[in-house]
């Protein structure tokens, strides 16, 4: 204890005052973990019932908004609450005071259910720094095997392709999980154009009328691997036909809509809106796609002939962006703040909305997605601020009024958790721990699973 800045010296009776004040610290800090358990779990169950899914991106985001953490404490809550689900020793520990939450956050981050037990006998037995230093220590072992098992991994990626007596080509492989998660894109997009060509073919096209891949297409419907062998064949073309460039990421994710007027002024209006490869879009995407577009009117005759085409012009000029960007700073959905975003016409211009800042609002791509197609509403004030409501009509405050707190919240919390049979002292948890140096190395080795494995495995 450094009283050296106290002018007073201390008296017994001062000692036994802050002894009781240093137990009282103690008990209410225990009070206060059993709490955060609790909360914890609720949490949990608030997260894995999607009970923030009602406008916001995650349930860090809701906890941001509703309960004022900030972004980082949030994510660490969710993360803890989550794995705690699968570590009932360590929640238990948490939910009886005997264990931090400092502490419990720490072991979180490397516990499975097969290491649980021991590293609960680290958080028991160490302060919160020696747990925090095994805690890294075990990580760089984790981290390690990692790093082995990635290079691994890599090294065993392989492709052979042979022909075998009849002609036929044969393939077989490995591939590293990013490659193979692009091929499997890359296939299910070659499926799906396939797919979309064999119904644009009336039943009468003869053969000879198909598209260019030559492909066959037989009367009964291809199985899965027919459409995976016949989606790799048009990869393949596609790649060949455009030289093997991935492109800029502007033109890869380009999304061009055909829409009629009526349907974009009102979404019960009938009319198409489809995308350009064929799909069919609901009317509210499509005027959410048009919302901040640059676009191409083209007039149609009734026969559906093309009579004009104007100028490509960007529905909310450079000039008007920049000023919606320096004004709004980001998202302006409740709880959001993402810095970028795309401008929202409040009124759609094809409702004669003006583009003009105060019929401007920027949103993220998430948020603009709950406007237009999950029922959200926004309006802007006459004062200019925005008003956001639920798609049952309910006010999304800006920020939520705090919970009522009782007169004695300490008092409270501690009757609580009587009430729920825990027994906390002073001494609930104080650690094991006797003053002897941490030898971080041994206790890494005796306490991780795959330290042996790395001993008997030569280094790569
Ligand atoms: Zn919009
Ligand atoms: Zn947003």
């Amino acid at each position: 204890m450094n009283l050296s800045t106290r002018k007073v010296v201390p008296t017994p009776a001062h000692l036994v005052e802050l002894e009781r004040l240093g137990d009282e610290i103690a008990k209410l800090s225990a009070h206060l973990d059993a709490a955060t358990a609790r909360l914890l779990d609720l949490i949990r169950e608030f997260d894995a019932r999607g009970g923030w899914g009602n406008g916001f991106a995650s349930c860090a985001a809701w906890l941001t908004w509703r309960i004022g953490l900030d972004p980082g404490a949030a994510r660490e809550r969710v993360r803890v609450a989550r794995a705690l689900g699968s570590l009932p020793r360590l929640a238990q520990a948490l939910a009886h005071g005997e264990l931090s939450y400092s502490k419990v956050r720490a072991l979180t981050r490397v516990a499975t259910p097969e290491t649980e037990e021991r590293l609960l006998e680290v958080g028991r037995a160490g302060t919160a720094e020696h747990v925090e230093r095994i805690v890294r220590g075990w990580r760089r072992v984790d981290r390690i095997v990692e790093a082995r098992e990635s290079t691994r991994r890599h090294r065993s990626r392989t492709l052979h392709v042979c022909q075998d007596e009849d002609g036929m080509v044969v393939i077989r492989g490995r591939l590293e999980p990013e490659a193979g998660a692009v091929l499997m894109k890359a296939l299910e997009a070659g499926r799906v154009a396939l797919d979309q060509r064999r119904r644009d073919v009336p039943a009468e096209t003869p053969p000879d009328g198909l598209p260019r891949t030559g492909l066959i297409i037989a009367d009964d419907p291809p199985t899965l691997g027919q459409q995976q062998a016949d989606a790799l064949a048009l990869i393949v073309e596609t790649a060949l036909h455009h030289g093997i460039d991935p492109g800029a990421p502007g033109e890869r994710y380009q999304v061009v809509v055909h829409v009629d007027a009526q349907v974009l002024a009102d979404a019960d209006a009938p009319g198409q809106s489809v995308l350009e490869a064929g799909t069919r879009v609901s009317a509210e995407t499509s005027q959410r796609l048009a919302c901040d577009a640059s676009r191409v009117v083209m007039r149609h005759d009734p026969a559906g002939r093309v009579t004009d085409v104007g100028a490509r012009t960007r529905t909310i000029p450079p000039a008007l962006r920049r000023a919606l960007q320096h004004r709004d700073r980001g998202c302006r959905f409740p709880g959001c703040r993402l810095p970028f975003g795309q401008g929202h016409h409040i009124r759609h211009w094809a409702n004669g909305g003006p583009t003009t800042l105060s019929n401007l609002a920027m949103l993220c791509r998430r948020h603009h997605r709950a406007v237009h197609e999950e029922g959200y509403q926004v309006e802007r004030q006459p004062d200019g601020e925005l008003r956001f409501r639920r798609p049952d009509g309910q006010l999304l405050a800006q920020v939520p009024t705090p919970a009522t707190v009782p007169t004695d919240p300490v008092e409270t919390l501690r009757a609580q958790n009587y009430a729920r049979g825990l027994h906390i002292d002073a001494q609930t948890s104080r650690p094991a721990w006797f003053g002897e140096c941490l030898d971080l190395g041994y206790a890494i080795d005796v306490l991780h699973p795959l330290v042996a494995s790395l001993r008997d495995a030569p280094a790569t």
